[in-house]
This record gives structure tokens, C-alpha cells and sequence, in this order.
């Protein structure tokens, strides 16, 4: 009887511990969520998944588009550094047309595709979607998608890529079907997010509605063939969350443009 009360105190204990230690805190929201997967196991298969995507995909070396992303990716990575500390940050263009995308790895791996840039046409836009994807990560959503799931499929699912989009990669690692339709609580965590860096960059947060409204446009006519849609439902709901985050967000963007000059 006393062993086996022990016993429950230390089970008790050390799951007590493990949450306690695997509990962290999302940026900017402040809302609190359980992680069971390590950093360094995160890190370690984007970093593989990357690899293997560089790989096998091709790398674009349009000067426009690498321009843009030399310039986005500076100064985005520059606001997020405290909330990414260890990141070994790196970007890439892929060459993919058509592929209206962009995805962002825990560790600071980030890559667009080229069919992106049909989409967006100023890089206050592209870093909307830029700043949205790493606040996908610094809202630790891969780690709570991938304790959920248990098990990483990230290294196998990286040949899909170009038929199954980016979102079911990094987010929704090994999942189908339901699974895969992305939380929209986490979107609009995202949203809000990502719209606070792009403005703390010196990025108009009005680019963010831009690019929303552009990606609601393309939903008309049925479910679209975009990953980039079906991934990220985009929603009247998704626009005015967007406009109610805006006031915040240009208060941000006129300092930070103070600042710059
Ligand atoms: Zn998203």
C-alpha cells in the first residue's frame, strides 16, 4: 500500500516535471502550451529536411526575387532574434512557379517558392508572408503539432513538397486528411504575430491585408489547387482579425521607421 502511494507520488512527480519543463510561452499573445519535443530533436530533422530539399529542388537565382529576399530576411531575422536566439538563419528561393508558398523551420530555415512572387508585389508583402511563417515557429506550432502527432515524418515527406504543399511539411508532419486543415486559432496567432515583426522590421502592416484580400480573391471560383489556401483558410474572419491588429502594428511601423532614418 505505502510503495504503491510512492510510487503514484513519483509518477505524479515526473509528469509534473516533464510538463513543467516542456511548457513554454508564445511570443507577442503570451498564451501558454505544453511542448514534449526537444529543441535540438526539432532542429535536428528540419535541418536534415532542408538538406534534402535543397537537394532535390532548384535553388532560383533571379536577382529581383533573391534581392528581396536578402533585404526581408535581414531584417526580419533581426526583430525575431530574441525570440530565436540559436537560429542559424538561411533563405532560399526555390524554383518552383506556380507554387504560391513559403514555409519557415525551428532552427531559422526558410524557403519561398518562386510562385510566391505572383502573388506579392512589394517586399513590404513578401515579408507579410515572411514574418507570418516564422511566427508560425516562434509560436512553437511545429513543436505542439509535432508532440501531438508523437512521430516525425518530416525527412519523408519532403518529396511532396511540390504536389502537397508546404503547410502539411512543417506543420502537420505524417497527418492526413482533417488533420492537416490547420488550426485556425494558431492562424490568427500567426496573423497577429507576424504582423507585430513585419511592422518592428520598418514594414508597412498594411501589406498583410494586401496580401489576404489577394489570397481571398483567389478563393472565389471554388476550393483552389493553392496549397498556400488550403493550408491557410483565408477568411473574412482571417481579414477583419487583420484590421483589428493593424492600429497596434502601424504604431510599431512609425517608430520603427523613426528609427531607421
Ligand atoms: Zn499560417
Amino acid at each position: 500500500m505505502e510503495s504503491k502511494t510512492k510510487l503514484r507520488i513519483v509518477a505524479i512527480a515526473s509528469l509534473f516535471s516533464l510538463i513543467l519543463t516542456s511548457c513554454s510561452t508564445v511570443p507577442v499573445t503570451g498564451r501558454r502550451q505544453i511542448n514534449l519535443m526537444s529543441d535540438t530533436e526539432v532542429v535536428k530533422m528540419t535541418k536534415a529536411a532542408f538538406e534534402q530539399m535543397k537537394a532535390a529542388q532548384k535553388i532560383s537565382h533571379d536577382p529581383r526575387m533573391n534581392d528581396w529576399m536578402l533585404n526581408v530576411s535581414e531584417r526580419i531575422s533581426q526583430q525575431v532574434f530574441w525570440d530565436m536566439p540559436l537560429a542559424e538563419w538561411e533563405f532560399v528561393v526555390f524554383e518552383v512557379p506556380g507554387q504560391i508558398n513559403a514555409f519557415a523551420m525551428p532552427g531559422g530555415k526558410v524557403g519561398i517558392f518562386s510562385g510566391l512572387f505572383d502573388l506579392v508585389k512589394t517586399q513590404d508583402e513578401l515579408a507579410s508572408v515572411i514574418a507570418h511563417e516564422i511566427a508560425h515557429v516562434t509560436a512553437r506550432h511545429t513543436h505542439e503539432r509535432m508532440s501531438q502527432a508523437g512521430i516525425m515524418k518530416m525527412g519523408s515527406n519532403v518529396t511532396n513538397i511540390t504536389t502537397g504543399g508546404l503547410g502539411g511539411m512543417v506543420y502537420g508532419a505524417g497527418m492526413s486528411g482533417k488533420q492537416e486543415a490547420w488550426d485556425r486559432a494558431k492562424e490568427a496567432e500567426a496573423d497577429r504575430i507576424g504582423m507585430m515583426y513585419m511592422a518592428q522590421a520598418g514594414y508597412d502592416p498594411n501589406a498583410a491585408i494586401a496580401v489576404m484580400e489577394k489570397m481571398s480573391a483567389m478563393d472565389v471560383g471554388g476550393p483552389s489547387s493553392q496549397p498556400l489556401n488550403s493550408t491557410h483558410p483565408s477568411s473574412q474572419e482571417r481579414l477583419d482579425a487583420l484590421h483589428s491588429y493593424l492600429h497596434e502594428a502601424m504604431e510599431v511601423y512609425e517608430k520603427a521607421k523613426e528609427m531607421q532614418f
